[in-house]
């Protein structure tokens, strides 16, 4: 590593240890204060490192791609919280609207999402429309300088706290059914748009039933070209199943206490290891897979940024991705035992019950973003070049 790299390393993780409050610094992060919170989210944002490879004329924090992953790597040390409902913003809509926006809309949209003042959601799901998007029914007809909107979206994460939505729209009835698409953003507050919470497993009302009867969107706020949204839609998927080789840490990043740890602490050493022998053997095998797992996901970001095809390679980490959280959750219900069959009340330590939610929650990741069968139609095509 350079010189100046490593001085940047030492400055951003001494930056991190001063702006991080106390409170986010031990214990489990649900439950946090939220002034903490707050505060750490407003230093994070006011130095732009929420989007640190933005421009900061669109509110981001400026850096190369080394410093980065510099920043990326000690936020991930720390364990620093992101805030929750960022990544609609972050790292879909905002990667999309720096490649297809124009100027306008980058200015309007982008350092707002920088700063996390906005929150988005996603239309793309419909109750006909899953793995098979581009069956997608909700129209949108042009009148003057604006477009009414009309059907409705399903699993639409966080509708109920969004402030505004991308949404895939079908513009031309008429046309092949991937090009009469277009892709809007509206407010979600207004008439003719209502949003209807539906419960999961782990017992939270993150997604929703969106119903749209004459919501109206600004033509100003089409991304891409009329009837060009399937493009646009796409690239944002492939950023959505871009998992930034396992860092993201879904519902496990969320977390205070590691993966390792909870296994120590349930389990116990025994002369210095795990003192269960298959256990410590599948532990061993999950952190290889996890290594591995960022390795190749740098790996193939380096390829990409140098020019060689990788193409849809985010189909690749998705799916490995989602079968390893699924796979570590399982290990850690393995290692809680009973304890991890709790669901509230008294009995169960309050990381125990969170763990258990967790467990539940990551039974989605195999199905969010793509199943995991579409991940691998896309590898076989796309990455493959396997004929149909
Ligand atoms: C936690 C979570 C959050 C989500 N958030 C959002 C959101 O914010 N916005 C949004 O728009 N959507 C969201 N979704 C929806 C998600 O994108 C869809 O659930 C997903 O695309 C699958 O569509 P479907 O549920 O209609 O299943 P279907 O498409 O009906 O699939 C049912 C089964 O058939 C299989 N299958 C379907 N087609 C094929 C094929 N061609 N080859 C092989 N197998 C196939 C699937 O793999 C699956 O096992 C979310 C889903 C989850 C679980």
């Amino acid at each position: 590593m350079s010189e100046s790299l490593d001085a940047f390393r030492q400055e951003a993780r001494a930056w991190i240890q001063e702006s991080l409050p106390e409170e986010l610094k031990s214990g489990p992060r649900r439950g946090a204060p939220k002034e903490a919170l707050d505060r750490w989210f407003q230093a994070l944002t006011g130095k732009g490192w929420l989007t640190p490879d933005w421009p900061t004329e669109y509110g981001g924090g400026g850096l190369d791609r080394k410093q980065t992953q510099v920043v990326k790597q000690e936020l991930k040390k720390a364990r620093a919280p992101v805030p929750p409902a960022s990544a609609f913003g972050t790292r879909m809509l905002g990667p999309t609207l720096l490649e297809f926006g124009t100027e306008e809309q980058k200015l309007e949209f982008l350092p707002q999402i920088s700063r996390h003042e906005v929150q988005w959601c996603q239309g793309y799901s419909e109750p006909g429309a899953g793995s098979d998007l581009a069956s997608l029914q909700t129209r949108a007809v042009r009148e003057g300088d604006e477009y009414v909107i009309t059907g409705q979206k399903i699993w639409t994460t966080g509708a109920d706290k969004a402030d505004w939505i991308f949404c895939l729209v079908r513009t031309d009835p008429d046309a092949a059914k991937h090009d009469g698409i277009s892709f809007v953003l509206f407010p979600m507050h207004q008439p003719g748009v209502k949003v209807s919470p539906l419960t999961l497993i782990d017992g939270n009302a993150d997604f929703s039933q969106v119903f749209f009867d004459g919501a109206r969107a600004k033509v100003a706020h089409l991304i891409g070209p009329e009837n060009g949204g399937w493009t646009v839609a796409k690239r944002l998927l492939q950023h959505e199943r871009t998992t930034d080789g396992g860092s993201e840490g879904g519902i496990t990043g969320a977390m205070k206490e590691t993966f390792v740890d909870l296994v120590k602490r349930e389990v116990g050493l025994r002369d210095g290891v795990l003192a269960d022998a298959t256990l410590r053997q599948r532990t061993a095998a999950q952190e290889m897979e996890a290594n591995a797992l960022r390795l190749t996901m740098r790996r193939a970001g380096e390829e990409a940024r140098a020019g060689q095809s990788t193409r849809d390679i985010g189909s690749l980490g998705k799916y490995r991705w989602a079968n390893m959280v699924k796979a570590e959750q399982d290990l850690a219900m393995q290692a809680l035992g009973a304890q991890g069959l709790g669901w509230e009340g008294p009995g169960f330590e309050a990381v125990e019950l969170q763990r258990t939610k967790a467990w539940l929650t990551t039974r989605s990741d195999s199905i969010w973003g793509g199943t995991n069968e579409v991940q691998l139609n896309v590898i076989a095509k796309r990455v493959l070049e396997i004929p149909e």
